[in-house]
């Protein structure tokens, strides 16, 4: 077994319940579909709740739309100034390589883009206009290679788009946003890590992990490999209803990536993509979760919870908070601590800003 990429292969494979292959294979003529042997290994097709299975087998309900559902929710669209580009911060850009990964989430805040249906990445021509739309704006801090998987190219195109990079000054750091150490580990070869790797460009690599069993051995060893090279590594994981929505989970997840010297970045809460209302959680359950988490496990362990505000006004830290106002004219301050316990902060005309 490769990648399973049709119903008919979900279900020769006993993924999917023959008596639900109508219905999937409606989805999957709208939402791309691929699921790689490595995940798909993960999967217990006996527990009809499988954390893995969610995340990746195509759900009737993907086609359940829901008003405030958006084909773009963090709004890339309006703020690409040419193809390719994401320019929504003064310091940074997206650069969008390809719209192809090696696994589709079922959750993804770009499904409407991605997918093998879709052009498969930048053509040549278009790729030196995004380089010299980075180029010629001299405030671009920091490039982010997204798409679609970035590393899902060859080695070759990596190498290339680094180097390009590399000539341009004012450009200090590359970020890398990847699901391929989980998806297809063995892809992350020697020959990979040394195309991202370049002289000068300082490179943080943020994967994409939501559930402790996706960070198998193999996965943990592609991990290494870019860590031994030097390579700073993030993770980005996205809060899903039924994945990691619990503080047992979380704890092991972000536990689990901090010994794979992955220092825990983004908890995404879930976008409003469409028809993805069955994986997401609401906000008040998210803060309770990161509580919970803040009350049992190390501060290497805490990623900030964010929320991308739809209409592509940017990410914003989402909470909880642990000061409030206090006192009579409400000029003192109660601050909890981990085990939830507050305490007055003796501080009087405490500022706590725009309110
Ligand atoms: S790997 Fe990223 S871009 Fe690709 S489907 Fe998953 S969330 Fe979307």
């Amino acid at each position: 077994m490769t990648t399973l990429r049709t119903a008919a292969q979900l279900c020769e494979h006993g993924y999917v319940p023959s008596g639900r292959r109508q219905a999937i294979e409606k989805v999957a003529a709208r939402y791309a579909v691929a699921l790689p042997e490595s995940l798909a290994d993960l999967i217990d097709k006996n527990d009809p709740h499988d954390p893995i299975a969610r995340q990746f087998i195509p759900n009737a309900a993907e086609l359940d739309h829901k008003p405030e559902e958006l084909s773009d929710p963090i709004g890339d669209e309006a703020h690409s100034p040419v193809e390719g580009i994401v320019h929504r911060y003064p310091d940074r850009v997206l650069l969008k390589l390809t719209h192809v990964c090696a696994v589709y989430c079922r959750f993804c805040f770009r499904r409407e883009m991605v997918g093998p249906d879709k052009p498969a990445g930048l053509s040549p021509a278009a790729l030196a206009a995004a380089l010299d739309y980075i180029r010629s704006h001299q405030q671009i801090w920091e490039v982010i290679l997204t798409g679609g998987d970035p590393l899902i190219l060859s080695p070759r195109r990596v190498r290339a788009v680094m180097k390009s990079l590399a000539t341009i000054d004012h450009v200090k750091v590359v970020r890398i946003h990847t699901r391929m150490p989980v998806a297809e580990p063995d892809r992350v070869t020697t020959e990979l890590v040394r195309a991202i790797k370049i002289k000068g460009k300082p490179t943080y690599v943020a994967v994409h992990v939501n559930h402790p069993r996706e960070l198998t051995k193999q996965a943990r060893a592609a991990c290494a490999r870019l860590a031994d090279a030097g390579i700073p590594l993030l993770s980005q994981t996205v809060l899903l209803a039924g994945v990691n929505d619990t503080a047992g989970v979380m704890d092991e997840l972000m536990r689990a990536l901090v010994e794979c010297r992955i220092k825990p970045y983004y908890l995404h809460h879930g976008d409003v993509a469409p028809g993805t209302g069955h994986l997401r959680t609401d906000v008040a359950a998210g803060q309770e979760l990161m509580r919970k988490l803040r009350g049992r496990a190390s501060g290497l362990c805490q990623p900030t919870y964010v929320l991308d505000i739809p209409g592509g006004h940017g990410k914003s830290p989402i909470g909880p908070s642990y000061i409030r106002r206090s006192g009579p004219d409400g000029a003192l301050a109660v601050v909890e601590d981990f085990n939830g316990v507050e305490h007055r902060y003796p501080v009087r005309g405490i500022n706590f800003g725009r309110t």
